[in-house]
């Protein structure tokens, strides 16, 4: 399975220069192909072909006056941007023809000089790890970089990112064996809320530490103060910058906190079973705020290929299904419940309730059940997995990164 590996690098000012061009350059070519690929669109012509376009847009583009400083940066890099394009579609059509799981992938968008993050992408021709511990980009020479741990194998693509506090990050692709962890007798059900991060169907609670939610609210009162300062003025983009480095630190302890959380689940459990939550649906809510600050669907995708990675068992249980309604003890099904109601009766055997630790035993039983038939069929169906819990491929930079979005860590502790 494919993994990433997320390292912190120092480029000197020179090698910051010629970072800031190759973003420059995969960007232009990026925005050069979209615009022929919308424009034969809206003329009703066929969709450009790549070939075609890495001759027009990056071959005979480096010969044209205005274009030439295309030729200053790696041609992996103008390539693999072009390649980043064709997959962006490629999921955008994907997702039209219903090919693809998930939630709709809108269609690529232009990239700007003022996105959060900057990036390129570079195969092992435009890339190597050095003897003496850089790491050697074509066009911009050695990059110091901090070794926070070891990549476990040779990396097969890397994507050099600058983030809008200006810090400098390495991603490597790896290509893992999977490292099964000894078998063990408890399986979970997860119950991820607002009051508690999450509530395990064993009755433990994980709650968001103290010094993420002290983080928290120093982001929400620098951001206070940046909509008070005037458009244009230098405090304004003095505390835009705050803004930014606190957000990035959020982003950081919560990825961190996300990490060692999933590791300890995964760890202590066989089988792990969360609610498929509709965090888009509950995002266009009041609660919008909170939802998407939890950050519920990277930290089940932590759980997800972590199950992979050390073969357990992982499946998500129907959002339909009302975990909050019924009785985890006799099962009868005690209506909707508003979020306030932290602890109910239930109307049948008069088992008194702990709202999420109800719903976390509820995800386990529907879990397990869902895992049991998925078994079954599986035999009747020669062998073809059916519910198994698919390898989520760890995310590569195809597509425009949506504003806000921060860079994905590596795993720590594996
Ligand atoms: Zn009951």
């Amino acid at each position: 399975m494919q993994l990433r590996y997320n390292y912190r690098a120092y480029p000197d000012a020179a090698q910051r220069r010629a970072l800031a061009s190759a973003f420059g350059c995969a960007r232009v070519v990026w925005n050069d192909c979209l615009r022929d690929r919308k424009e034969a669109h809206a003329a009703g012509l066929p969709y450009v072909k790549s070939a075609e376009l890495s001759r027009l847009r990056i071959t005979q583009a480096k010969r044209t006056q205005e274009r030439a400083w295309l030729a200053e940066v790696s041609a992996v890099v103008l390539q693999q941007s072009l390649r980043d394009l064709d997959t962006a579609y490629k999921n955008f059509f994907d997702s039209l023809k219903g090919k693809r799981q998930g939630r709709k992938v809108s269609p690529p968008r232009y990239k700007s000089k003022k996105d959060t993050r900057q990036s390129i992408r570079l195969n092992t021709n435009a890339f190597s790890l050095q003897d003496d511990g850089t790491v050697y980009v074509a066009k911009v020479g050695g990059l110091k970089t901090k070794w926070s741990r070891r990549l476990p194998a040779a990396p097969t693509s890397l994507t050099v990112t600058k983030d809008s506090c200006g810090r400098y990050f390495l991603s490597f692709v790896v290509d893992t064996e999977p490292d099964i962890l000894p078998e063990v007798e408890t399986d979970a059900g997860i119950d991820l809320g607002l009051s508690a991060f999450a509530v395990l169907s064993d009755g433990r609670k994980i709650d968001s530490p103290r010094f993420l939610r002290r983080a928290e609210k120093k982001l929400k009162r620098l951001q206070r103060e940046l909509s008070r300062k005037v458009k244009g003025s230098k405090n304004r983009a003095k505390a835009r910058i705050k803004v930014a480095r606190q957000h990035a630190k959020v982003a950081d302890r919560r990825r961190d906190f996300h990490h060692k959380a999933s590791t300890q689940i995964i760890r202590d459990s066989q089988a792990v079973y969360v609610e498929d939550l509709a965090v888009s649906g509950l995002g266009r809510t009041r609660l919008a705020k909170s939802v998407h600050d939890a950050g519920w669907s990277a930290f089940v995708g932590m759980l997800e290929y972590k199950a992979a990675l050390h073969g357990r068992t992982f499946a998500k249980v129907d959002r339909a299904f009302p975990s909050s309604q019924v009785c985890s003890v006799c099962g009868f099904r005690d209506g909707p419940k508003p979020l306030h109601v932290r602890r109910w009766m239930c109307g049948e055997c008069g088992t008194v309730h702990d709202r999420d630790h109800n719903a976390a035993r509820n995800v386990l039983f529907e879990g397990r059940r869902i895992v049991a038939a998925g078994r079954a069929e599986t035999l009747n169906a020669c062998g073809a997995p059916v519910r198994r819990a698919h390898v989520p491929a760890q995310r590569v930079e195809a597509g425009s990164p949506r504003k806000g979005q921060t860079t994905q860590a590596g795993i720590p502790g594996l």
